[in-house]
């Protein structure tokens, strides 16, 4: 069996399906690959966002509903996505985001490596860590942002834990990920590949509160598994750990299993198989509404369901500064 490569995705809930895809999709460069609808709550929009393809390690999915409350961030979830950004484009991150009026945290330096940190339009926190490792992605040609600054995929996912000890186990003896190393609260643990989506950080926050979830909080991450073989490899390990794991579920373009870690944080594990491309060519990833063979025959009423939205298209960028000439 080999160990766990790295993040598949990571999948947070927001308010605003509009003001989600502008922050995502536009500000951010990250394409919608898939549009489709929460297979529990089919009125409920599920947002993919990706690079070009849907390479797993780049995954960002958000469930909007539009009423939804904010969550409180807290122990026993994860609390931050970080991006990897080229160390040259820092600056240009800075100026656009301040062109969107984004405000940033000040910046710091954490494990030797920059970080630009804000928030989403529901409160979750996003970072930009300067990164020069090579990442092996697709970057979106005809996104808003010049090929050179684009983000390369995941950095690194943070989790707020009462005890660091009990999830670090579970990570290095039953996932294979590597003690990498310890800064203050935080301990990073690095994934088998040396590609995207390698790094979990576990920050110790001994006696404070719980999280509670809501528009801003971050549902569960997913960790990559090549195949449904490997899987249920892990899914007999685990459960023989004593975990609670749930029996596979078709994700469509995915297979996933579901359980708590000793903190509470919701982990998944997904295959890479099938992938985005199952039901539409690269051309066309995102722009309409995918739908799962056992919904089709709900498809009039799920689009009545569903906000209208607006997803520019070729929103390439015009110059280095960062401007969008935005066509639809
Ligand atoms: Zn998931």
């Amino acid at each position: 069996m080999q160990t766990i490569q790295g993040l598949h995705h990571i999948t947070a809930i927001a308010s605003d399906p509009q003001a989600n895809i502008d922050f995502y999709h536009t500000i951010l460069g990250q394409r919608l690959v898939k549009r489709t609808v929460n297979f529990d709550d089919p009125g409920t929009y599920h947002f993919y966002y990706a690079d070009e393809i849907g390479t797993p390690g780049t995954v960002l999915t958000f469930f909007p509903w539009r009423h939804m409350k904010r969550g409180m961030k807290g122990n026993g979830e994860a609390t931050a996505v970080s991006y990897n950004i080229p160390s040259p484009s820092l600056t240009y991150w800075q100026e656009r985001l301040q062109k969107h009026t984004i405000s940033l945290a000040e910046r710091q330096t954490r494990f030797g490596q920059e970080v630009l940190a804000f928030s989403d339009p529901d409160g979750m926190t996003i970072e930009l860590i300067a990164n020069d490792d090579a990442a092996t992605l697709q970057i979106w040609e005809d996104g808003p942002i010049p090929t050179q600054h684009a983000l390369r995929g995941f950095h690194s996912v943070t989790t707020w834990v009462e005890q660091t000890r009990p999830t670090a186990d579970l990570l290095v003896n039953q996932l294979g990920y590597q003690f990498v190393g310890q800064e203050g609260a935080r301990t990073r643990f690095q994934g088998a590949s040396n590609d995207v989506g390698l790094y979990i950080d576990l920050l110790e926050r001994p006696g404070q509160p719980t999280g509670s979830m809501g528009a801003g909080s971050i549902h569960h991450i997913a960790f990559r598994t090549v195949d449904d073989e490997e899987q249920q490899e892990y899914l007999t390990k685990l459960r023989q750990q004593g975990y609670h794991v749930s029996p596979v579920m078709d994700r469509q373009y995915f297979h996933s299993i579901y359980f708590r870690e000793p903190n509470g944080v919701l982990f998944e594990i997904a295959t890479d198989a099938p992938g985005f491309l199952y039901d539409e060519p690269v051309s066309d990833l995102g722009m309409s509404l995918k739908l799962p063979a056992w919904l089709e025959k709900n498809r009039a009423e799920i689009e009545q369901a569903v906000p209208e939205i607006q997803i520019p298209q070729k929103i390439k960028s015009v110059s280095q500064s960062g401007k969008t000439g935005a066509k639809q």
